[in-house]
Formats: C-alpha cells, sequence, structure tokens
C-alpha cells in the first residue's frame, strides 16, 4: 500500500488531501503536512485587512475534518523536503517517509526583496490572514487619522488581482466613512498598463480598469520598480516601454499595502532538478517533477513562465480556478501510478479572476490562460461581489464536509453557459 503526503494545508492543499483520498485505494495512507493548525480562505484576506471579516469567519481548524475521511494530519510543518530518500523532515526532526509527495505549499513572500517592504517594516500585506489581522488594526488607526495611500505589486509579482482589488475595498469603506476626499491614491504596479494581471490582459481589462480608477480617483504609475521604503515614505522609479528609467517618485502615505514578489518555500528551494532557481517546483503536464518521478506539485508553488516579458519583470498569476484543475490532474495521475499506468491527465491551465470592489466588481476568464485564447470573457456588477461572498461561504463549507466537486469550473461554467472544460490540446 502508498503513503501519499500532501505539504500544506491551503487552497490546493486542502482539496488535494480529499481528492486523493477519494481515488486513492482502500488502504493507502494520505498525510497531509502544514506548518498551521488552521486553513484560512486567501482570497478573503483583503477583506479582513478593513475588517469586514473577522479571523474566524475564514479560518478553522483542520485536523478534525481531515480526519473524518480518513486523513492524517500533522502541523509541525516540513522543514525540509530529501527527494533522493523519499522523506520529509519536519519541523519537530522527525522523518516522513513518502511513496509519492504533492508539494502545495503556496509561496514564500519576497519581502526581503525590497528594502523597507512587508508587515514587519513599512508596508502591510493581505497575503496571509495575521498580516491582514495586522493590517485590520493599522486601517483602523489610518481612518482616524486619514491621508494618502500607496497601494499595488512591486517588481517580480505574480498576483496582482487582490491589489487591485484591495485598493477598490479601501475606496468603498473610505466612501462609507465619508473621508475619501482626504485620502488621495495612488496605484504602483510592475505591470506595463493597468488591466495586464501579468496576463497580458483579458479581453477589455485595460479600458475596464483604467475607467474603475479613475472613476474612484485612483491614480496610478505602472512599468514601477519599487525601490525602498521608509516609514511613511515609498521611492518608486517608473520605466519606460524600452525598460529605461523614465521618472523617479517619492511617494508619502498614511498607509500602504504592496503585494510581494513570491518564491518557493526553505524545504525545497535550492534543491536541483526539483525547483527552479526561484524554487518553483519544475513539473511536466502531468504535475509530476521531470527528475523525482513520485514528486508532484499543485498551486502558487508550480514554476510556470511569465505570460510574456515586460519591461519590468511580472510574473504569470496561479489562480483558484488553475489551481482545482492542478489537483484534480495530480490525483488522477497519482491513481493512474498506483494502477501501473502511466499519468495522462492535464490540468486545464485557465484563469478566472473575480475582483471584489467591495460594493460591484468585475470578473475576467482567461481561456487558456496564456494569449491568444479560445475565451476571453469579461464582466462587471453589483453580480460579482455577491459571487465572491456566496463563493467565499461555499468554498469554506466544502473544505469543512470535505467533498472534491470542482467549485471554480462550475462556477466559470454558469457565468459563461458552457457544458464542459477542455485541457488545451
Ligand atoms: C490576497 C490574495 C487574494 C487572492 N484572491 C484570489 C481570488 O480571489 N481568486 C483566485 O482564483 N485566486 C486568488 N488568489 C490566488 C491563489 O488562489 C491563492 O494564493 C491561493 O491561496 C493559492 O493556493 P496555494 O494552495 O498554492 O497556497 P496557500 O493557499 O497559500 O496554501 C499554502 C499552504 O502551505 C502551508 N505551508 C507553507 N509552508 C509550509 C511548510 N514549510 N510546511 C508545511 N506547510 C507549509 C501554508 O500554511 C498553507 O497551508 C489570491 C492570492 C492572494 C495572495
Amino acid at each position: 500500500m502508498a503513503h501519499i503526503v500532501i505539504i500544506g494545508a491551503g487552497l490546493g492543499g486542502m482539496p488535494m488531501a480529499y481528492e486523493m483520498k477519494e481515488l486513492a485505494r482502500p488502504g493507502d495512507r494520505v498525510t497531509v503536512v502544514s506548518n498551521a493548525p488552521t486553513f484560512h480562505f486567501v482570497p478573503s484576506n483583503p477583506w479582513v485587512a478593513v475588517n469586514w471579516r473577522k479571523r474566524d469567519d475564514i479560518e478553522f481548524p483542520v485536523a478534525e475534518y481531515l480526519g473524518r475521511k480518513g486523513i492524517e494530519f500533522t502541523s509541525a510543518g516540513a522543514k525540509r523536503v530529501h527527494p533522493e530518500k523519499n522523506q520529509v523532515e519536519l519541523g519537530d526532526g522527525t522523518l516522513l517517509d513518502y511513496d509519492f509527495l504533492v508539494v502545495a505549499t503556496g509561496p514564500r513572500l519576497a519581502f526581503d526583496e525590497v528594502e523597507g517592504l512587508g508587515p514587519e517594516h513599512h508596508t502591510q500585506s493581505v497575503c496571509h490572514v495575521d498580516h491582514a489581522i495586522a493590517a485590520g488594526s493599522a486601517w483602523e488607526d489610518f481612518v482616524k487619522k486619514p491621508g494618502p495611500i500607496v497601494v499595488g505589486a512591486v517588481q517580480g509579482a505574480s498576483c496582482y488581482g487582490p491589489a487591485y482589488e484591495f485598493a477598490f475595498i479601501m475606496d468603498t469603506d473610505l466612501r462609507r466613512r465619508k473621508i475619501r476626499d482626504r485620502v488621495p491614491m495612488t496605484f504602483v504596479t510592475a505591470e506595463p498598463y493597468i488591466g495586464h494581471l501579468g496576463l497580458g490582459g483579458v479581453g477589455d481589462s485595460k479600458t475596464l480598469l483604467e475607467s474603475a480608477m479613475r472613476d474612484r480617483d485612483i491614480k496610478w504609475i505602472c512599468n514601477a520598480k519599487t525601490t525602498r521604503v521608509e516609514a511613511g515614505k515609498m521611492f518608486v522609479t517608473e520605466h519606460d516601454d524600452m525598460g529605461r528609467e523614465k521618472r523617479t517618485h517619492e511617494l508619502p502615505f498614511g498607509f500602504s499595502m504592496m503585494l510581494p514578489a513570491f518564491k518557493g518555500v526553505d524545504a525545497v528551494i535550492g534543491i536541483e532538478g526539483l525547483v527552479n532557481p526561484r524554487g518553483f517546483v519544475l513539473i511536466d503536464e502531468h504535475q509530476r517533477n521531470p527528475k523525482y518521478r513520485n514528486i508532484y506539485a499543485v498551486g502558487v508553488c508550480v514554476a510556470i513562465p511569465p505570460v510574456e516579458v515586460t519591461p519590468v519583470p511580472t510574473g504569470a498569476p496561479k489562480t483558484g480556478f488553475m489551481i482545482e484543475s492542478m489537483v484534480t490532474a495530480t490525483a488522477h495521475n497519482i491513481r493512474a501510478v498506483l494502477d501501473g499506468r502511466e499519468p495522462d491527465e492535464k490540468a486545464t491551465w485557465n484563469a478566472l479572476c473575480l475582483a471584489d470592489f467591495g460594493d460591484t466588481g468585475v470578473a475576467f476568464v482567461a481561456l487558456p490562460q496564456i494569449p491568444p485564447r479560445n475565451v476571453n470573457w469579461f464582466s462587471e456588477g453589483r453580480w460579482v461581489h455577491l459571487a465572491k461572498v456566496a463563493f467565499e461561504k461555499y468554498f469554506i463549507r466544502k473544505m469543512k464536509k470535505g467533498t472534491s466537486e470542482p467549485v471554480y469550473e462550475r462556477l466559470v461554467m454558469h457565468a459563461l453557459g458552457i457544458r464542459k472544460l477542455k485541457s488545451p490540446d
């Protein structure tokens, strides 16, 4: 019988555990290793950061729910993967043997690549619920003494949707408090244009998001490298289309949230053949590492190239819809190997982005993620905000219930009115 170990209990790791358990043979063991006892729904962090959600609304301890499905769990964390020995060294020093390993650790947040960046220094973050809680407390102080806001994503970032989302959410919160007129807002981004999203744009995302920002009096600086942050001041260099320095900006702020670049986690970084130079796990079209063929990866920790070269480096986002299809492909492929067959399932590599504005929102669907595409769809309206609220509740319920139905795919098919999504070929 096989032991399948999954590292990470986030948006990728939790569905991975349930789907793997359903597809494994009776007697196969599935174990989840996380570095925290809880799951939290990352897409809701921006709401936590303005205190529209409390921690308990989006976070719950996982051991009990996984246990109900016969899935073992430890929160000792993975200190180091030893692929030559088929072992994971845990944070408490024990060694866990595996037959198959699925890496689902999400990113290491590379705040250290920009001096003064991040919650331990001068800017807030919404990448983790702990950061969002700290941001929520800073937000309460800020609204008592409003001033300028700088929000966005630094060079090398791959996740832009939440930066836009958080800008619009703050705008909505400030308008509700009737203090928006006292808060100049600047959006600073490595993207070559507003609405690029690390995806080369989706349909008319440029026009749509520029228009939304103009409507809400949010200024922007694109092709921006954030060079340094001091208390209350951000130093930004703007580049032209050729990547040459064009202008420098010193932006004062009373509150700032900047998304960092991502890297791979310490447990895998530097392992030759397993990860790329930034620590992202190398995978083939079946989610399997080409060198260590019993190691698979899903979620933000996988290595995928940027959609296109941009004057200031940007990465490609890995969103929930794509992650869900990686999970399904991985579970089927591990089962195939258990049955003595070759892996044959591929993830669909499509992108869905629901960007909540706090009262309304915009939704983008890119099929496939890399242009040219078969479908470039977007829509805006209050339905996006309502869908995002409903989706949060649905996803958390699903993680407690332990079912593996594809929720993102269902949402997209509903929005597009189509029956079946295909892999790229
Ligand atoms: C603020 C924000 C909002 C987003 N909103 C959306 C959205 O609306 N829609 C969308 O489609 N996508 C969204 N995304 C993108 C993406 O869906 C999320 O980042 C998602 O959480 C990625 O899932 P993951 O499993 O790869 O990583 P995570 O959900 O971050 O999970 C990683 C897990 O690994 C664990 N872990 C880390 N290191 C170790 C270790 N050494 N040992 C053991 N466990 C470890 C963590 O504790 C966690 O349980 C958003 C991303 C961010 C940052």
